[in-house]
């Protein structure tokens, strides 16, 4: 599906034709992503707010334009509930922070999940520690699936804050989220959903999930790096004290203090990426004008027909099998003896003949700690692949299986 836009994909690696499938790590861009960044530095670049000349004044609207683009393809109620900021690691750093200082004392509780990104455990580590809080983990049933059951045991009075992934990373398993905002809902409890692998891949809307909090990277969208969003309720958003200083935030700088910008500038300071704002508007009007339900049908097609396709070959083991998926999968290979093959030899064997996977633990060492393997390989796709590219994938996978054994 449009491969054509993406010119990087016409390239061999190692004398084959690439087969691009790590697109969890991040997507490749298309030539409207690309040019919009030329464009950008070429025709109109200049600091954004408080400008009075042209150029300023026109990048200002591009930037707050590609904020209100950002806010309707989420579902978000405003623009201004939306923050620009580095990333779902620098998001969901600022959550944690910001709303650690404002709402998390000694003895308070925060839940997570065991499939979690590390960008999703560790800012509320490190809280819990600044806090003296408690961090929690929503356990895994033996199908891999989130014991949803055992939430209501965790969910306590000291409970603060719920944080999860729509999409894990690993297994590109579809998350009961709303079951999750539900429970936590019923007690009063807020909860942000990590949309990193979920954005890219299935139609989203903050409101109809009624989430309080949402993150999600440009990179995994077919847009730049460097860029990404936290979206949060206005009401809550209001409440929670900046978390860099500097210029934008602010309102009034006196010796006596300062005061604060309002939202969503309060939480922007230096110079923001307007040209990497720019782009991301540009790679979801991009994906809009393919239909996000058109792309999420076709991959999940693809995805289904990985699974089974991979299930055929000989010592493949995938994980969570037969369950929902959006974008990726995970599976690892054993020998004829039943020894694990390590997944790196797998990646390396693959990469030799022009198929990017990627192995590892994919910074999610409590699950693959769970799966009680050093790592896993993932295969994960975007629009632009095709039935082709996995058969190529499995072709070459049948070849490296051989080539070990
Ligand atoms: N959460 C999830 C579920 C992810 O897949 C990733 C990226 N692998 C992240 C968070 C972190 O995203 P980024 O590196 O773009 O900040």
């Amino acid at each position: 599906m449009h491969r054509d836009d993406f010119p990087i994909l016409t390239q061999h690696v190692h004398g084959k034709p690439l087969v691009y499938l790590d697109n969890a790590a991040t997507t490749q861009k298309p030539t409207a992503v690309t040019d919009a960044i030329v464009e950008a530095y070429t025709t109109w670049n200049a600091n954004i707010h408080r400008g009075t000349h042209h150029l300023s004044i026109v990048a200002t609207e591009k930037h707050e334009q590609a904020r209100a683009l950002l806010a309707s393809f989420i579902g978000a109620a405003e623009p201004e509930e939306i923050v620009f900021t580095r990333g779902t690691t620098e998001s969901l750093n600022l959550l944690a922070f910001s709303f650690g200082e404002a709402f998390v004392s000694e003895g308070d509780e925060i839940v997570v999940s065991t499939l979690e990104h590390h960008s999703n455990i560790v800012p509320w580590q490190m809280l819990c520690e600044r806090k003296k809080a408690v961090l929690k983990v929503i356990p895994l049933r033996d199908d891999l699936t989130l014991d949803i059951d055992a939430l209501p045991g965790l969910l306590t009075q000291h409970t603060k804050i719920v944080s999860v992934a729509l999409v894990s990373n690993v297994l590109g398993t579809v998350q009961p989220v709303q079951e999750i905002i539900r429970l936590a809902h019923e007690r009063h409890i807020p909860v942000c959903v990590d949309g990193a692998q979920a954005a890219p891949h299935l139609p989203v809307s903050v409101r109809a999930m009624d989430c309080d909090f949402f993150v999600c990277s440009a990179h995994k969208m077919y847009g730049p790096t460097g860029i990404g969003l936290l979206y949060g309720k206005r009401s809550w958003l209001e409440q929670l004290p900046p978390y860099q200083g500097g210029g934008e935030m602010i309102e009034h700088v006196r010796w006596s203090g300062t005061t604060y910008n309002q939202l969503p500038y309060r939480f922007e300071a230096g110079t923001p990426d307007y040209v990497g704002s720019y782009a991301f508007g540009v790679a979801v009007r991009y994906m809009q004008t393919i239909g996000v339900e058109t792309l999420s049908q076709h991959e999940s097609e693809l995805i289904a027909y990985a699974e089974q396709q991979l299930q055929q070959v000989e010592g493949v083991v995938v994980y969570a099998a037969g369950q929902k998926k959006a974008g990726a999968l995970s599976f690892n290979v054993y020998d004829t003896s039943g020894k694990l093959v390590h997944p790196f030899d797998i990646g390396t064997l693959l990469d030799r003949q022009g198929i990017a996977v990627r192995t590892g633990h994919h910074c999610a060492e409590p699950l693959i700690d769970h799966l009680g393997v050093p790592g896993t390989v993932r295969l994960s796709i975007a629009l632009y692949n095709s039935t082709e590219d996995i058969d190529a994938f499995i072709l070459a996978l049948r070849r490296a299986t051989q080539m070990l054994a």
